[in-house]
C-alpha cells in the first residue's frame, strides 16, 4: 500500500501536499483572525487546498464535504474530521480529572470505545484526546481535562484511553484515531495561568511530564497534538529538539503531529517570528506536519521551498505521514465509512452507555469526609439545595462539544428516581453560583451555566434555611459552573464562591446534618467546609448521568470508591502541591529552627529562645487537606503489616513481592484501591520522597481478609538522569529503597530493601 501513496505522491503538485498539511475550519470561524478567509470551503476542498476540518456538523453536510473532496479535486483525496471527543461524544462520561479517580483503566477503556463508537458513526475520524498533561497546579483550568497530578496514573490513563479509540485496527467504522496532546508541560503554565510560559527542567520534563506521552507513542497512538505554550523561551511549535530530536528521532514517532488552534500564527505574538511566514518555517522546521486553523503551511510552505529553505523532500515526507493516516483510517477505501445515520442513531445514547456512564461517573466520585451522615436513610425528609441541584447545563462539564443538556440527569432528578416514594425530597436553589456579572458572562459563553437570580441572595438563602428547618438532613450541591474550569479558565481563588459559602454558613447554623455535594474542574480548597460540613461527596463533573450516580451513592446503592488523581489544597495560596515533592533540606518536623517564642522568658526571667519547629509553624502550609489517591466510602479498611519476600535484592533481573493484608472491617462490600509507592531515599539526584509505582483496586465483601500482593523489579527503581529535552539515561542506582503501601499517599504501611548493583 505505501506504493500507492508513493504514486499518489509523485502525481501531486507542491500546493496539493501543503493543501494536505492544512486544516480549516469551514465557519471560518477564529478567534486570531488568520481564519477569516476561510468562506467557500467547497472551492478549497475542491481545489485541493484542505487535508482535514472539525466534523462537528451533521452527517449530510460531512458527506457533501467529503464528496467533493473525492469526486472533484483532482487527486480524490479523502477528507480527515476531527473533533474534540474528551469526555463521551453524545452520551458524556465524567470529566478526565473525575475519570482518573476511578484508577481503573478498564473502565476508562470501555468509556472511550463508547465515544468512539458514537462519534465515529457521526463521521469522526480523529479525535483530539486523550489529554496528557500532568497537572499540579489547581488554578490551572484545563486540569479538568488531564488524568491528574502523576505520570504513572495519567499513562495507565491514556493507554486506557487510546485502546478504547483506535482498539487496534483503525480502519474499523466504529474506531477512531487518538491524539495525545498537549506535547508537552503545558500543565506547567506559571501561576497556572492557560497558555503561560512552562520553564521546565529537562529532569522534570523526563520523569513527570513525558512518561504519560512516551506510553502514549509505546501504545500505538496516530497523532500527537502540540502545546499552546513555550518551554524556557522556545514555544512547543517552533521546538525542534522536543518535536524532531525527542519525539520523532528518539522515540520513532511515525504519526502525525499537529499544531494546536491558530499555534503557528501565535508564534509571532510569542516573539519568536516577525510574520507568519517565518512562523511557518520555525513550525514546519520543528516538525509539524498539520497547521490548525493558521494557514501558515498553506500560504508560505510553497515560496519557502522555492527559496531553499525547505526540502520539498521534507514536505512529502510530512504529506505521506497524513495520506498513511487516511489510509490506516480505511478513507481510501470508503471515505463515507463512517457517515451512517442510522448507525448514529442506534449507537448513540443507548440504554448501556448511560448504564456506563451511571457506572462510571459514581466511581468517579470521592468521599472525602464522612462521620456517619452518609448514606442518607430512606425514609425521612431530605432538604436538596443549592445551585448545582437543578442544573442540567453544567452537570455534562467543559469540553463536551457534541453534548445536548437535554441528555443529563440533574440530581434533583436523581434524587427523585432513587428516593421514590420512601423519602421526601425538598428542594431550593440557596444561592447563584456567583452573583457576580461578569463572572457569569464568562461562564455563560457557551449557553448560560450560571444564571443569576431574579431574587436577591438573601431571599434564596432564607427559603432554603426554611426548607432545612423542615428536613432531617440537607444534602447542598455546591461549586463551580461548567466554564469555571477548561480552556482560558483560570481561577486564583479556588474555593467555594462567596455566594455560595454564604449559604452554606446559613445552612449549618440550622444546626440540621450538612451533607455537601461538590461539584468542580479542579481540586477546590474546602478547608473550612471540611470543618463545618457532616460529609463531602466530591463528584466532578459526571456526564449524562451524574444525577442518578450522585443519588445512588448518598443513598448507598452503591458504594463510593474513588480515589483522588490530584491532591486537594487547603488553601489557595498552596497551589501547585501535590504528593510527590522531593524532600527538602530542612524536612517538616525534623528540623527546629531557633525563633523567639510566645513566652519569652524563663522563670528567672532571662530571655530565652524556644525551639519552633517547621512542623509546627508550617506543617498545614506544606500538606494538602486530602491527598493525592485519598478518597473513603462506606466499608472500613483496615491494612495488616506489609510483608517482602526478599529484602536484599541483586541486579537487574531480580525480583520480590510485597504483600499487605486489608481487611474489610465495615458494614458493606466494597472496592479499595490499594496503592505501591516506592521511596529511593538516597541517589545522585533528589528523589520525590515517594513516587506511586503501582495500584490494584480490590473488591472485598463484608468482613473478607484479602492479601494483595505486588511484584517489584528493577524497572520500577528507574528514573530519568537528563540534562537535555532529547536525551536522558534510565537508571536506577544500587541502595536502600523505600517500599510503601496504602490507602492513600500518606496513610503507608513501609518497608526496606537493600537493592545491589550485581550478586
Ligand atoms: C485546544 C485543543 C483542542 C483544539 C481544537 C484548542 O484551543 O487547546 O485542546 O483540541 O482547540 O478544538
Amino acid at each position: 500500500m505505501s506504493e500507492f501513496i508513493d504514486a499518489l505522491i509523485r502525481r501531486m503538485t507542491l500546493a496539493e501536499k501543503v493543501g494536505q498539511l492544512n486544516y480549516l475550519s469551514p465557519s471560518g470561524e477564529d478567534t486570531t483572525g488568520a481564519g477569516a478567509a476561510a468562506a467557500n470551503i467547497e472551492d478549497r476542498i475542491r481545489r485541493g487546498e484542505i487535508g482535514s476540518m472539525p466534523g462537528g456538523a451533521d452527517i449530510a453536510q460531512l458527506v457533501q464535504w467529503q464528496k467533493v473532496a473525492v469526486e472533484e479535486s483532482a487527486q480524490k483525496i479523502p477528507l480527515i474530521f476531527t473533533l474534540d471527543v474528551i469526555h463521551g461524544h453524545r452520551t458524556i462520561f465524567p470529566l478526565p480529572l473525575g475519570l482518573a479517580c476511578t484508577w481503573d483503566p478498564d473502565l476508562v477503556r470501555r468509556t472511550a470505545r463508547v465515544a468512539a463508537t458514537e462519534a465515529a458513526a457521526a463521521g469522526i475520524a480523529l479525535a483530539w484526546a486523550p489529554m496528557l498533561d500532568v497537572s499540579r497546579d489547581a488554578r490551572w483550568g484545563r486540569c479538568a481535562e488531564s488524568p491528574g497530578e502523576d505520570p504513572v496514573l495519567g499513562a495507565a490513563f491514556g493507554v486506557a484511553m487510546i485502546e478504547g479509540y483506535q482498539e487496534g485496527d483503525l480502519a474499523r467504522h466504529d474506531t477512531v484515531m487518538a491524539t495525545a496532546k498537549h506535547f508537552a508541560g503545558y500543565g506547567f503554565a506559571d501561576g497556572g495561568r492557560d497558555y503561560n510560559t512552562a520553564d521546565i527542567s529537562p529532569f522534570r520534563m523526563h520523569n513527570v511530564v513525558l512518561p504519560p506521552f512516551k506510553a502514549a507513542i509505546d501504545a500505538g497512538v496516530g497523532a500527537v497534538m502540540v502545546g499552546f505554550h513555550d518551554l524556557a523561551g522556545i514555544p512547543c511549535t517552533a521546538h525542534r529538539e522536543l518535536l524532531h530530536d525527542l519525539l520523532r528521532d528518539r522515540w520513532r514517532f511515525t504519526g502525525l503531529i499537529v499544531s494546536d488552534y491558530t499555534a503557528i500564527l501565535e508564534l509571532v505574538n510569542h516573539g519568536v517570528a516577525a510574520d507568519l511566514k517565518e512562523a511557518a518555517y520555525l513550525a514546519f522546521a520543528a516538525g509539524v506536519d498539520i497547521d490548525m486553523m493558521s494557514r501558515a503551511f498553506f500560504l508560505h510552505l510553497p515560496e519557502l521551498v522555492a527559496e531553499g529553505r525547505i526540502e520539498e523532500s521534507d514536505i512529502d515526507a510530512a504529506c505521506r505521514r497524513v495520506l498513511r493516516a487516511k489510509q490506516q483510517l480505511g478513507l481510501f477505501d470508503d471515505p463515507y465509512r463512517r457517515m451512517d445515520e442510522k448507525r448514529r442513531q442506534a449507537v448513540t445514547l443507548t440504554s448501556n452507555n448511560r448504564r456506563l456512564a451511571r457506572e462510571a461517573a459514581a466511581k468517579s466520585c470521592v468521599l472525602l469526609k464522612n462521620n456517619g451522615a452518609l448514606p442518607l436513610a430512606r425514609g425521612g425528609v431530605v432538604a436538596l439545595v443549592g445551585p448545582l441541584t437543578d442544573s442540567r447545563a453544567n452537570m455534562q462539564g467543559t469540553w463536551a462539544v457534541a453534548a445536548q443538556p437535554q441528555d443529563s440527569v440533574t440530581v434533583l432528578e436523581g434524587m427523585r428516581n432513587a428516593a421514590g416514594n420512601l423519602a421526601q425530597i425538598l428542594h431550593a436553589k440557596g444561592a447563584n453560583i456567583t452573583d457576580d456579572s461578569n463572572i457569569a458572562a464568562r461562564l455563560n459563553v457557551f449557553g448560560e451555566t450560571a444564571a443569576i437570580d431574579t431574587r436577591s441572595p438573601d431571599d434564596m438563602i432564607e427559603e432554603a434555611v426554611g426548607v432545612a428547618e423542615r428536613a432531617d438532613v440537607v444534602v447542598a450541591c455546591v461549586g463551580e459552573a461548567k466554564e469555571h474550569s477548561g480552556e482560558s479558565s483560570t481561577r486564583t481563588d479556588i474555593g467555594l464562591p462567596g455566594t455560595q459559602q454564604r449559604l452554606l454558613d446559613a445552612l449549618r447554623k440550622t444546626g440540621k446534618p450538612l451533607v455537601l455535594v461538590t461539584m468542580s474542574g479542579r481540586p477546590l480548597a474546602l478547608g473550612w467546609e471540611d470543618r463545618h460540613a457532616d460529609a463531602i461527596l466530591h463528584a466532578w463533573f459526571g456526564g449524562s448521568e451524574a444525577g442518578n450516580a450522585i443519588a445512588a451513592l448518598l443513598f448507598g446503592d452503591v458504594n463510593p470508591s474513588g480515589k483522588l488523581s490530584m491532591s486537594f489544597p487547603r488553601m489557595p495560596g498552596q497551589c501547585p502541591i501535590h504528593y510527590a515533592e522531593p524532600p527538602t533540606g530542612r524536612p517538616i518536623g525534623k528540623i527546629g529552627i531557633d525563633v523567639p517564642g510566645d513566652q519569652e522568658t524563663d522563670s528567672s526571667g532571662r530571655r530565652v529562645f524556644r525551639k519552633f519547629t517547621t512542623a509546627c509553624r508550617l506543617e498545614g502550609a506544606h500538606t494538602p487537606l486530602y491527598p493525592f489517591g485519598h478518597g473513603i466510602g462506606y466499608s472500613a479498611f483496615e491494612y495488616g503489616a506489609l510483608e517482602l519476600d526478599k529484602t536484599v535484592l541483586h541486579g537487574d533481573d531480580d525480583e520480590f513481592h510485597a504483600t499487605i493484608p486489608v481487611h474489610n472491617t465495615g458494614p458493606v462490600a466494597g472496592e479499595e484501591i490499594v496503592q505501591l509507592y516506592i521511596g529511593d531515599p538516597v541517589a545522585s539526584r533528589s528523589r520525590p520522597v515517594r513516587e506511586l509505582k503501582g495500584f490494584r483496586k480490590v473488591l472485598l465483601a463484608c468482613g473478607e481478609n484479602r492479601q494483595v500482593t505486588f511484584k517489584i523489579t528493577a524497572a520500577d527503581l528507574r528514573f530519568f538522569r537528563s540534562d537535555r529535552i532529547s536525551a536522558a539515561e534510565h537508571v536506577w542506582e544500587p541502595g536502600t529503597f523505600l517500599i510503601e503501601i496504602g490507602p492513600n499517599s500518606q496513610l503507608l504501611k513501609t518497608a526496606a530493601v537493600e537493592w545491589k548493583a550485581t550478586k
